[in-house]
């Protein structure tokens, strides 16, 4: 039995998911503490909660503390098992780390799944779809692990009722996944979402983002996202790699001018250009546990998060040492990812 403390590093719900996923993996029954511990509201919230009984419903695993508002669990798991599931937040909770959580082992398992999952899809905080479908997802294809994600409705925050559907079931390829280089001058495009709110909005953003960057005009779009309820704006900045995009991601605010929002996500792409690295922030704690159950690899990043520092810790307490990080030059990492 493995005891993780859930305050330890960022202290945030990620420590929570990554133990799911890797308990569900290895077997291995774990218990938890100080869940969320460092956020404003600790204990499980309602994304993390159906994160703990998805990631129990696909390895048919025991669960002592499951409650909303819980800051302990103690999770025993079974064998995984492929299957038709569905998961509905019933808030706007972000359904694409419920998704992380329970990707590994189904991943590795390599059996028939459908995964249907309803609440957020356009979260700030969190990955959103645009950044799952162009920076995510062709990574794991690269690493051998075959993953379909359909959008069927956007859903924001407040209002939710987004729903997406995750399909794999190929056997896991396991090939090295190597992020070291980037074109000399990348294509960047921008996609703007706008629900229930004029469309000036998303053209003014477009507007700004055309005078912070570079923009390919064949590689932008405004998305009023059919289907949508609620308000919502997001603005994605996308910058064309080596067969798979970095996606920089603002949300617009209530009283936030939509100039500002735009400027948001191009200082983020600008910062990420300017350092010559091939993942940014946010793909590269979310790179490391893929890699690890697929054939390792390495990638530049110029960011080591508290994230990405956390979740190496949370990985080494399951599968052991497997990450190795590198300074390069300023502002320059390279981590380095044993296959486990
Ligand atoms: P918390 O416990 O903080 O309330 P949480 O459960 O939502 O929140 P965190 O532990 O903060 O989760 O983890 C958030 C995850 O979302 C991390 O993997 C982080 O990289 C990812 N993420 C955050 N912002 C973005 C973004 N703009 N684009 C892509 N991924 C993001």
């Amino acid at each position: 039995m493995i005891t993780l403390d859930g305050s330890q590093g960022e202290g945030g719900g990620q420590i929570l998911r990554t133990a799911l996923a890797l308990s569900a993996v290895t077997g291995t029954p774990f218990e938890i503490t100080g869940i969320r511990a460092r956020r404003p509201k600790p204990g499980l919230m309602r994304q993390h909660l159906v994160s703990v009984r998805a990631a129990a419903a696909v390895c048919g695993a025991q669960v002592t503390g499951g409650e909303l508002g819980s800051t302990s669990l103690r999770f025993v798991p079974g064998p995984v098992r492929g299957g038709t599931y569905a998961f509905d937040i019933g808030s706007a909770g972000s359904t694409l780390l419920v998704a992380q959580t329970i990707l590994p082992p189904l991943l590795r398992a390599g059996q028939e799944t459908a995964v249907t999952l309803v609440g957020g899809t356009h979260n700030p905080f969190a990955p959103s779809f645009p950044f799952m479908e162009g920076a995510f997802l062709p990574l794991l294809d690269r690493m051998g692990f075959l993953c379909g994600f359909r959008l069927e409705k956007a859903g924001f925050y407040p209002a939710g009722g987004g729903q997406c559907v995750m399909n794999n079931g190929s056997p896991p390829g396991r090939a090295a996944l190597v992020l070291e280089s980037v074109p000399a001058t990348p294509r960047v495009g921008a996609r703007v979402c706008v629900v229930g709110l004029d469309v000036e909005i998303a053209h003014r953003e477009m507007a700004t983002l055309g005078e912070q960057l570079a923009l390919d005009p064949q590689g932008t779009s405004i998305d009023r996202c059919p289907g949508a309820i609620g308000i919502g704006n997001t603005v994605h900045v996308t910058v064309a790699l080596d067969g798979y995009s970095e996606v920089f991601t603002a949300h617009g605010e209530r009283g936030v001018p939509a100039e500002v929002v735009a400027r948001n996500a191009a200082t983020q792409a600008k910062a990420f250009l300017a350092s010559g690295a091939a993942v940014g922030e946010h793909l590269a704690d979310q790179l490391l546990l893929p890699m690890a159950l697929a054939a390792g690899g390495s990638f530049t990043t110029h960011v080591l998060s508290a994230h990405t520092q956390t979740q190496i810790r949370v990985m080494e307490t399951f599968i052991g040492k497997c990450v190795r990080t590198e300074t390069c030059g300023p502002g320059l990492y390279r981590v380095h990812v044993q296959a486990v």
